[in-house]
């Protein structure tokens, strides 16, 4: 079972990454994590991960696509992966497909979690916590009882900047930039698998679910 999982921020990916593994028992492979574990091991790729990072750059391609490498050599990916935050731009697809095709496999799906922007921006920004003791709350799935106020302490919500309608604007906006050249590529290879997100979570899972059922 190899996938790779698509969608916006707010999409609902963590979730039904978190399902997926659960399920299935596939390493969820995310960016951060194959980075963070590449430099811990010390290995050389992760060296040189570490150099531009604390620079301030941004780690290469052919050093993203060496760590990628190496973690899908990886034994306990031998009964399959969960590509998260990877692939991002075509070129790394196309490496990707170098890698996979090296190892004599290739992608089963690229799911894709679809929500409209509109209903992203209300799950965006719709975030509140409290000023005093960090309780989260949201205005639509998680209201507090009363407007403003803190349910558990009494104290004054707020909205943090990175949740401003703006800042999520931008954010989605970028993001729808980056991945459509993505995905008419996996499209055109005949990978792309799109899942209505505005469904119920377990709606949303039982619909990747059936998909992934067929799959050894
Ligand atoms: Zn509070």
């Amino acid at each position: 079972m190899n996938l790779v999982l698509m969608g916006l921020p707010g999409a609902g990916k963590g979730t039904q990454a978190e399902k997926i593994v659960a399920k299935y028992d596939v390493p969820h492979i995310s960016t951060g994590d194959m980075f963070r574990a590449a430099m811990s091991e010390g290995t050389e790729l992760g060296l040189q991960a570490k150099s531009f990072m604390d620079k301030g750059e941004l780690v290469p391609d052919e050093v993203t696509i060496g760590i990628v490498r190496e973690r899908l050599s990886k034994a306990d990916c031998e009964k399959g992966f969960l590509l998260d935050g990877f692939p991002r731009t075509v070129p790394q697809a196309e490496a990707l497909e170098n890698i996979l095709s090296e190892l004599g496999r290739n992608i089963d799906y690229v799911i894709n979690i679809q929500v409209d922007q509109n209903i992203l921006m209300e799950r965006l920004t719709g975030r509140r916590i409290c000023k005093s003791c960090g309780a989260t709350y949201h205005l639509v799935f998680n209201p507090p009882a009363e407007t403003g106020v803190c349910d558990r302490c009494g104290g004054e919500l707020y909205q943090r900047p990175d949740d401003n309608e703006e800042t999520v604007q931008n954010r989605l906006e970028v993001n729808v930039k980056q991945t459509q050249p993505l995905l008419d590529f996996y499209e055109e290879k005949g990978y792309l698998k799109n899942i209505n997100g505005q469904q119920h979570i377990d709606q949303v899972f039982s619909d990747i679910d059936s998909l992934l059922r067929d799959l050894k």
